[in-house]
């Protein structure tokens, strides 16, 4: 049997590596778990999971559009927000369509895009900061989807509200900008602002969040989309009836009313974020600034030869060579001793792993 030529193209998904006994600090996750209301939600479901989820994910949709002031038309669900740019790429690409991609960035962009036949060009950033202009550059009439990430994975940074806008007034508007916000609760600079009202002004702008980050529910699979209910109602043509499950529904909205886990959260990623950047510049790295609940820096050495003396010690971080960055580490902000442990490994590795020349 022979399967389509493109799958045979698409390269293995590289995951953070997960070894029993050591601690996990290469994919971003809650360190603190999920949270107490959310954890309850998910035991109540028990007893109702012999029959199928709500496949429009009704009250957990009412409940996204309350927080984030949205009418429930302007929202779409979907396993993992993975599973909502999937939908994106599967509704909007026609074979040899284009899509535009930073070259530092998380990869199921290039995923989607490429299982569709679509054809997927790389746009440059600078210093590990999205490239607008390059981006705004590089459309032609052949573009369909613009991929961006704010905070971005694996540097951190961020896309400047006003950059942003000033983008989306010269992006034709049969072309789809899909704006990835998994790491937005973590953001603190003002700048950001906040992207999501933009649905109302323009149809092709399709915002992405998950409840893997901060919710701590990267396990149950919950993500979600946000943009015009005109884009809304063409993903739910394409979406699996029941793409997430009664349990995971559960846990979403109740992770929506856990507020003080959500701010125990943010405070200790806060602190370890500010506490891991300044133990990396106290080694003579430069990390970038991250606005996320990991920290990436260029190491100018081997990050996998790096990664592996880390592991040795117990602590499993995140080379980014599948990133395009293979100088570069990306360290997911845990617990204090995790971070202190974390540090001091890594302090230890720079004396044995000799830079590059
Ligand atoms: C972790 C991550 C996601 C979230 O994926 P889920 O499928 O929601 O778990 C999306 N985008 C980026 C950039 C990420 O790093």
């Amino acid at each position: 049997m022979q399967p389509r030529k493109t799958v045979l193209d698409i390269p293995p998904y590289s995951p953070g590596m997960r070894v029993p006994g050591k601690i996990k600090m290469a994919s971003n996750e809650n360190p603190l778990g999920m949270g107490p209301l959310a954890a309850r939600a998910v035991a109540d479901s028990i007893g109702e999971l012999h029959i199928y989820p709500d496949g429009g994910a009704g009250e957990l949709t009412r409940a996204l559009g309350a927080a984030t002031g949205l009418d429930p038309a302007c929202i779409i669900t979907g396993n993992g927000s993975d599973e909502v740019i999937f939908l994106a790429a599967a509704a909007y690409l026609n074979p040899g369509d284009t899509v535009l991609v930073a070259d530092h960035t998380f990869s199921e962009y290039r995923f989607s895009s490429t299982l569709m036949d679509g054809r997927v060009h790389t746009v440059p950033m600078q210093d590990g900061f999205f490239d607008l202009e390059a981006f705004r550059a590089a459309l032609d009439a052949s573009t369909r989807i613009v991929f961006l990430c704010s905070p971005n994975n694996p540097t951190g940074t961020i896309i400047p509200f006003a950059s942003f806008l000033a983008f989306m007034e010269q992006v034709p508007s049969d072309v789809l900008v899909l704006m990835d916000q998994a790491y937005a609760e973590f953001v603190d600079d003002p700048d950001y602002g906040d992207v999501v009202p933009l649905v109302h002004r323009f149809p092709n702008l399709l915002v992405t969040r998950t409840f893997s980050k901060l919710h701590g529910l990267a396990g149950l699979r919950l993500g979600y989309g946000m943009g015009n209910p005109g884009l809304i109602s063409v993903l739910s043509r394409v979406k699996p009836p029941f793409n997430t499950s009664l349990a995971a529904q559960a846990a979403g909205v109740a992770a929506l009313a856990d507020h003080d886990f959500q701010e125990r959260s943010k405070e200790l990623n806060r602190t370890g974020r500010a506490w891991i950047t300044a133990r990396l510049e106290a080694m003579g790295l430069r990390p970038w600034h991250s606005q996320a609940n990991f920290v990436c820096v260029e190491t100018r050495r081997d990050a996998r030869a790096l990664f592996q003396v880390i592991m040795d010690g117990g602590v499993i971080l995140r080379p980014c060579g599948s990133f395009g960055l293979p100088g570069c580490l990306r360290i997911s902000v845990g617990t204090p001793e995790q971070n202190r442990l974390c540090m001091d490994l890594l302090e230890g590795a720079l004396k044995t792993v000799p830079p590059l020349s």
